[in-house]
């Protein structure tokens, strides 16, 4: 299965990812998980990415979409894969599209998951106090309200996008993690 996971910062992306890939046997692939990794490692990468992800605002597609383009070429996503973060703008989505069309894939579906700004603001406070180390440099109020900033201006048009392609789905992301859950499996199964 391949997938998009489409949705603003909070929305359970990374959770639902994690419930996919057990189900199904696609990685999750998260651009942040694999940014935080490099600047944690302190890699060429991570040192581009961190003061960028501090402030909340896109890391340049030139890097995310090599990111990408690298892990999708490992062996474990032959079986398919969940990108978790990945496109945020319609230049990364035009990147996809012709990185799977020259490995000859096609996407079975980009799941959105709808959420309003207000609950994501509480979801993000409640990650950020539960969060073990610490919470993420960009989990605070002014980062999170310029991601969210972000996320409406860049990366929601990827609904429009995806579903002039036919290949969106819609699901409910503010009912409880089974529910979402099992909202998913129905739109993908
Ligand atoms: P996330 O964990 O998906 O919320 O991403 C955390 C941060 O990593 C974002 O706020 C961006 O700074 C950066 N990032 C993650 N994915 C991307 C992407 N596809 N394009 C640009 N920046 C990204």
């Amino acid at each position: 299965m391949k997938l998009i996971l489409l949705g603003p910062p909070g929305a359970g992306k990374g959770t639902q990812a994690k419930i996919i890939e057990d189900r199904h046997g696609s990685v999750q692939l998260s651009t942040g998980d694999m940014l935080r990794a490099a600047v944690a490692a302190g890699t060429q990468v991570g040192k581009q990415a961190e003061a960028v992800m501090a402030r909340g605002e896109l890391v340049p597609d030139e890097v995310v979409v090599g990111i990408i383009a690298d892990r999708i070429d490992q062996p474990d996503c032959a079986k398919g894969f969940i990108l978790d973060g990945f496109p945020r703008n319609v230049a990364q989505a035009e990147a996809l599209d012709r990185m799977l069309a020259d490995k000859g894939l096609k996407l079975d579906a980009v799941l959105e998951l709808g959420v309003d700004d207000e609950i994501l603001v509480g979801r993000i406070e409640k990650r950020a106090s539960e969060t073990e180390g610490g919470p993420r440099a960009d989990d605070n109020v002014e980062a999170l309200r310029k991601r969210l900033e972000v996320y409406h201006a860049q990366t929601a048009p990827l609904i429009g996008y995806y579903r002039d392609r036919g290949v969106l789905k819609t699901v409910d992301g503010m009912a409880g993690i089974d529910a979402v859950s099992g909202a998913i499996e129905a739109a993908i199964g």
